[in-house]
């Protein structure tokens, strides 16, 4: 165990991730008051590597350059000095750590979430400018730096570290041996290459807890914290993906970012991390799964727990217990308020004594088990004696476990601990089942919207030919079973060919828009007015007869007449034919139906075209 960090110490035993020889002169260059571009680019031309990775970066797509650069002189001009030198430390560091000693600690992932990390904050950057991107890609890269230097200075120690523990208790684990923590550590390795100020704040402000500051370095602290939710979505593997979207759509929010936008969003990123990875040699193919929880893991962050009992010295006692054991505890002196803090509070867990004045713990139990916010809860009941029939009175009311008193605090801790772990059980199929139902119901849109899709024609928004026949043998058959009669009208709009001619295929396509809208308009609420392609559409009218029909048509075929469209109002009115076929002939088919509906329209084509034609049988 280290007592006291020494940060000194380490680096002069370099023991620590450090950058190569011309990152670090690129590095005490830019310090310098009087650093000029010249210097800067003549530094970066003696590493080959760097050179070439720098044109690559300022010609990449997230860069926006708008002309090709093809000189390193050109390229530092572009990027400007801080992110010339963030941008060779970085790589230096990937170059000189991309393996090492502790067996426990994944590189390539640990780079690979660095790196996602970092063109996550640049993408963000870009959209809301807190800062440059080209200079958060660097700190989104370096971000996490101080584990890979927990790995490098004491790769055993660090090792046995992570095959114990995670997250928070990771880090208190780091800070009892190593006497620092790796976000410490991150602070401390940026301000010794040389980070500004603003971005070390806003990553310390990143870690804590949203605040509603909106100050550039809180809005930064914001932007790092939705980037690393970003970076841990991006190595997730489908499953894991499916379960961090609500948080990360939550996030998205804050920066502005709807439902639809954030999968974009995302889906751009992810894009970019490949290709990034693919430029500087990092592996973008890795994929998490979801952290198995362990049981003790669990149970380290307690439990909502009701302690319920109208001795106040049992109570005090037990409730010092189980709040040293790390559950958050809240006492009820009697049957009636601890039902009501359930109403308000919802614990997971109740712990009663069954002996009380008016309402007794069983009671509360029968009242808790049949109402809807009591049935899942995990009910401990103490008491007095082991009386067989008690006993199954109050299994019988549903509590979930009992102990007699007098009480042994440890059987007790255990029985919590066994309960937590049907909580957490129950919590995590309570999950998945609104998942599923989340899921399911985003599903079921989507099928709705493609459906929706699939039968709409784009340019008039009316039901396409593909609906159209389907509806017209759906009505057909209905027609025929009831013996209504019914009819359809083909309508084809006349010399329409010559409206793209003269004024172009954009005010035809307005053309057919303005046309459909007045069919549809001129139509009853039940006829059915479909596309069927070009400038051919088809109104389907069901039960109506021919000279009802004929009626239709023609209103239709005047207001297509007196109503035109703006620019062809003087030069070229358009008009329409209609053809009307009507039947109630069971034998005939709704596709001979459609053939005559043709005849009848061929027929006004032939003849004086704007007419309308019916023919029945
Ligand atoms: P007729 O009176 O004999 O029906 O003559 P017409 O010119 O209307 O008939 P024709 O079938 O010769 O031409 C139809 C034209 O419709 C041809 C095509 O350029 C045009 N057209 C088809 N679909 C669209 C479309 O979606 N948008 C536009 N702007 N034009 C279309
Ligand atoms: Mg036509
Ligand atoms: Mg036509």
């Amino acid at each position: 165990m280290i007592n006291e960090f020494n940060f000194h110490e380490l680096k002069a035993a370099e023991r620590l991730p450090s950058p190569s020889g011309t990152a670090l002169a690129i590095v005490k260059l830019v310090q310098r008051d009087d650093a000029t571009m010249q210097q800067v680019s003549q530094l970066v031309k003696i590493d080959p590597a760097l050179s070439g990775r720098i044109l690559r970066f300022v010609n990449s797509a997230g860069f926006g350059a708008r002309r090709p650069i093809a000189n390193v002189h050109d390229a530092v001009i572009m990027m400007g000095m801080q992110a010339v030198r963030n941008f060779a430390l970085s790589l230096s560091l990937i170059g000189n750590n991309s393996t090492g000693n502790c067996a426990e600690f994944d590189y390539a992932a640990y780079w690979s979430q660095s790196l996602a990390m970092s063109v996550a904050i640049a993408a963000i950057t870009t959209r809301e400018r807190t800062v440059l991107p080209e200079e958060s890609f660097t700190l989104g890269l370096l971000s996490d730096i101080g584990r890979l230097a927990l790995a490098t200075a004491w790769s055993e120690i660090y090792g046995e570290c992570l095959t114990m523990a995670q997250d928070e208790q990771l880090i208190a684990l780091e800070r009892e041996r190593f006497a620092i923590d790796h976000n410490a550590l991150n602070l401390i390795l940026l301000d010794d290459w040389g980070f500004p100020q603003i971005f070390l704040d806003a990553l310390k402000l990143s870690l804590e807890p949203e605040t509603t500051d909106t100050s550039r370095v809180a809005r930064f602290a914001s932007q790092l914290a939705f980037a690393r939710q970003i970076a841990r979505y991006c190595l997730a593997d489908e499953i894991y993906r499916a379960s961090l979207l609500t948080d990360l759509k939550t996030q998205a929010n804050l920066h502005h970012l709807g439902e639809t936008a954030v999968i974009n969003f995302v889906d751009e990123v992810i894009e970019e991390w490949h290709e990034w990875g693919k430029l500087i040699e990092v592996n973008t193919n890795i994929q998490n799964s979801l952290p198995k929880a362990t049981s003790a893991e669990a149970i380290f962050s307690g439990l909502d727990l009701l302690l319920v009992d109208d001795d106040t010295i049992m109570l005090t006692r037990l409730s010092k217990q189980f709040t040293e054991a790390g559950h958050r505890v809240e006492v009820c002196r009697s049957g009636e308020s601890a039902l009501q803090y359930v109403i308000d509070h919802k614990p997971q867990m109740v712990i009663t004594d069954w002996h009380m004045k008016n309402m007794d713990g069983l009671a509360l139990c029968k009242t808790l088990r049949t109402s809807g916010f009591g049935k899942n809860l995990y009910l401990i009941m103490l008491t007095a004696s082991e009386n067989e029939d008690a006993l199954i009175e109050a299994l019988d009311a549903g509590i979930d476990d009992y102990l007699t008193k007098p009480v042994s605090l440890r059987v007790l801790l255990a029985r919590i601990r066994a309960g937590h772990r049907i909580v957490l059980l129950q919590q995590a199929l309570e999950k998945e089942s609104r998942d599923i139902q989340h899921y399911t119901a985003e599903l079921a849109a989507a099928n709705r919207r493609l459906r929706i899709m699939a039968n709409t024609d784009i340019l008039t928004k009316l039901p396409n030919r593909r609906y159209a026949l389907d509806r017209l043998e759906q009505e057909w058959a209905t027609a025929q079973r009831c013996k209504r009669p019914m009819s359809i009208l083909m309508l084809d709009l006349d010399h329409f060919k010559s409206v793209n001619d003269t004024f172009g295929h954009d005010v035809g396509d307005q053309v057919l828009s303005h046309t459909a809208k007045l069919m549809k308009e001129a139509s009853r609420t039940n006829d059915i007015v479909c596309r069927l392609g070009g400038e051919e559409f088809l109104i389907i009218a069901p039960n109506t007869s021919g000279n009802t029909a004929l009626l239709l048509a023609e209103r239709i075929r005047s207001s297509i007449e007196k109503n035109q469209y703006k620019e062809l109002a003087q030069h070229q009115p358009i008009t329409v034919s209609i053809g009307v076929a009507s039947s109630m002939d069971d034998k005939l088919g709704w596709n001979e139906l459609m053939k005559l509906s043709d005849q009848a329209l061929y027929s006004v084509k032939r003849s004086s075209r704007n007419g309308v034609q019916l023919v029945t049988c």
